[in-house]
């Protein structure tokens, strides 16, 4: 299993309601940095199903319906995307994971065995009503999942940009109702470690990926393990 560099390898997961700009922020974030990487349980899960790898293949139904894996499923997912990151990756935001006090201690379990460090977690705080208006104008790609600034094809794959079928009415407000159990379940387990960042959601999206990059961007002071002449590292090198 490698190892995520000690001390600077930091797992911080963002939570928001649908609508809260996580994943369009979270996508131009890793574009601009590429010491941060994005790990979305859908994402992931459907490119690896894509892949053609066994575990993406037993997720994808489950996925495509919108509905929860079991828990020792996404384990193993999220164990399989920290073991294949880039050598550069000092910083991984994290979609979809945790949902309950049982998989945050997986979830650090999974970042304590790889040498690297349990982050913030970041809450986008938006209230039901914005969050319900943002929503009934989005689309996203029908090929790659990211979201499209408007009708037509999209600018990563050109795949054809349509409402998600989970953005209807009454699927959101299941969905509004969801994310404010899972809210309440983690926020104890960060809250308790220090470790929770709440971002207030209804400011304009570029304020709100900004005060995202202060809490995910690895800070430039420090001085990237294995540097020519850098400190010795704690780790195994
Ligand atoms: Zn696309």
């Amino acid at each position: 299993m490698r190892q995520l560099r000690a001390l600077m390898g930091r797992i911080h997961p963002v939570i928001g309601p649908p609508g809260a700009g996580k994943t369009t922020a979270l996508i131009a974030l890793t574009e601009q940095h590429p010491r941060l990487a994005r790990f979305s349980v859908r994402d992931y899960g459907l490119a690896l199903a894509g892949a053609g790898h066994p575990l993406g293949l037993a997720m994808r139904d489950t996925l495509l319906r919108g509905e929860l894996l079991a828990n020792e499923v996404v384990r193993e997912e999220f164990g399989h995307f920290l073991d294949h990151l880039p050598a550069q990756v000092e910083s991984v935001a994290v979609e979809g994971y945790p949902r309950d006090p049982i998989q945050c201690a997986h979830l650090a379990e999974a970042v304590e065995q790889r040498g690297a460090q349990l982050g913030a977690l970041a809450l986008i705080d938006v209230p039901d009503d914005a969050a319900t208006r943002r929503v009934a104008s989005r689309l996203i790609c029908t090929g790659c999942g990211r979201p499209c600034p408007a009708e037509g094809a999209c600018p990563a794959c050109g795949g054809a940009a349509a409402r998600r079928h989970d953005d209807a009415d009454d699927h959101l407000r299941r969905r509004l109702r969801e994310f404010r159990a899972l809210s309440a379940a983690v926020q104890p387990y960060f809250r308790q470690r220090n470790l929770l960042w709440v971002i207030d959601g209804r400011r304009p999206p570029e304020e709100v990926r900004a005060e995202l990059a202060q809490v995910l961007v690895p800070d430039r002071s420090i001085a990237p393990a294995g540097a020519a002449g850098g400190r010795k590292g704690r780790g195994t090198t």
